[in-house]
């Protein structure tokens, strides 16, 4: 059987145009808890890639829920929601979300990711419209593909061509949905939200945000992009996810009690994939009462980033126009943004290289992610390691 198919060579030689291109990689291992320093392919590293903003991933009281939910209801849910997977513990989970977010309903799903997938194509169809900023998320990008609606997209944060394309194309549709990121995960930038909100008010649109980095980051206690520009009530749909700020899994939309409703019946997820497992739930209303207890967690999350990005700047690295902890530091073409970061890892430090297709060609960086959990002392070493490497 030589030449089979089976040996997918089609596959083996995109892999070595990988290679040559110098974008080829390794998925990084580490052996233990994604804390502030971590042993990654044996290294210790200080670890700066992380979307744990708040340090939650390994927090004792978030471990203990889990624990303490494993021996009540065990280790999986048994059945999709709308079977038999839907237990107290879920419905409680909605519930508190729903008042972190000030909202009326919160429907939760396996993975923010799969939020996307499944919540886009229930609440358009055709003869639908969805207008996208271009710079959104892989998963809002799948999730439109997956709708039976038509797609424009809109330059990045473009007011002007927002306009545009609502003026032109609006007319032509029943409902026109608006989808932005609330945090731009590459640059770290905030959608313009009055405006947009503005905008779909005034062509009768629909709005969605998904605010995976804007949740435990923006607002009141890490209430998320919308609290922070206190437009409740004014977005339809505020998709959220569980796995970054909160630190475990899971994803989410919070708005109304007409849109639970619905995704209850359409939201594909929901009814054809097995609910989260307990130890997931018990962890994730662990962690959503502490930060509604305190506002330590961000409040801390943010001096580290304003300390990680003033020394960076005063080093005289380019790092963006960030308006959040994330902190891209720009290097340039694709080669020499891997060699960067691993010129770091060489020194303790773990920034992950963010190269094309996921930025422009020409565009790469280090994106570095800090988190509550690290401390001055750590954030000194990783800006050593930055001075030595200009
Ligand atoms: C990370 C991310 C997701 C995916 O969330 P997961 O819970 O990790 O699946 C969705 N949307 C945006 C904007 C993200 O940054």
């Amino acid at each position: 059987m030589k030449n089979s198919v089976h040996e997918l060579t089609y596959l083996k030689e995109k892999i070595e145009s990988l290679k040559e291109e110098g974008v080829y990689r390794e998925l990084p291992v580490f052996d233990g808890p994604n804390e502030a320093e971590i042993n990654l392919n044996g290294q210790r590293v200080i670890n700066l890639s992380s979307n744990n903003y708040l340090g939650f991933a390994n927090h004792p009281r978030l471990k203990q829920a889990a624990i303490a939910a494993v021996e009540k209801y065990g280790v999986g849910a048994g059945a999709v929601r709308t079977i038999v997977g839907n237990m107290d513990i879920h419905e409680e989970l909605e519930t508190v979300l729903a008042t972190f977010k000030r909202e009326e309903a919160v429907m939760v799903f396996q993975s923010g990711f799969n939020c996307n997938a499944g919540a886009i194509q229930a609440i358009v169809e055709k003869g639908d419209l969805i207008v996208s900023d271009e710079l959104n998320h892989a998963s809002i990008i799948d999730g439109v593909r997956l709708s039976r609606a038509d797609k424009a997209v809109f330059k990045h944060s473009d007011m002007a061509d927002l306009d545009r394309v609502l003026k032109e194309k609006r007319g032509d549709y029943n409902n026109v949905l608006i989808i932005t990121d609330g945090v731009f995960s590459m640059d770290g930038d905030l959608a313009r939200l009055p405006e947009i909100v503005a905008l779909a008010e005034a062509y009768d649109c629909l709005t969605y945000v998904d605010d995976a980095h804007g949740s435990g980051v923006l607002g009141e206690n890490g209430r998320g992009t919308v609290d922070h520009f206190n437009l409740h009530g004014k977005v339809d749909f505020t998709i959220g996810t569980l796995s970054k700020a909160l630190g475990v899994m899971g994803g989410y939309v919070a708005g109304s009690k007409t849109m639970k409703q619905w995704l209850s019946h359409r939201g594909r997820p929901l009814l054809f994939s097995t609910a989260l497992p307990p130890a997931v739930v018990g962890a994730l209303i662990e962690g959503l009462k502490m930060m509604m207890e305190t506002s330590e967690f961000t409040e801390r999350l943010w001096d580290n980033a304003r300390y990680l990005k003033a020394g960076l700047k005063d080093l005289g690295y380019d790092i963006g126009h960030s308006e959040t902890p994330i902190t891209p530091v720009m290097i340039g073409d694709e080669a020499r943004t891997m060699a960067f970061s691993k010129a770091l890892m060489a020194r303790g430090v773990f920034g992950s290289a963010i190269v094309f297709p996921t930025v422009p060609k020409g565009a790469g960086r280090i994106r570095l992610m800090v988190s509550a959990a690290h401390t001055r002392e750590q954030l000194d070493r990783a800006l050593e390691a930055f001075k030595a490497l200009k």
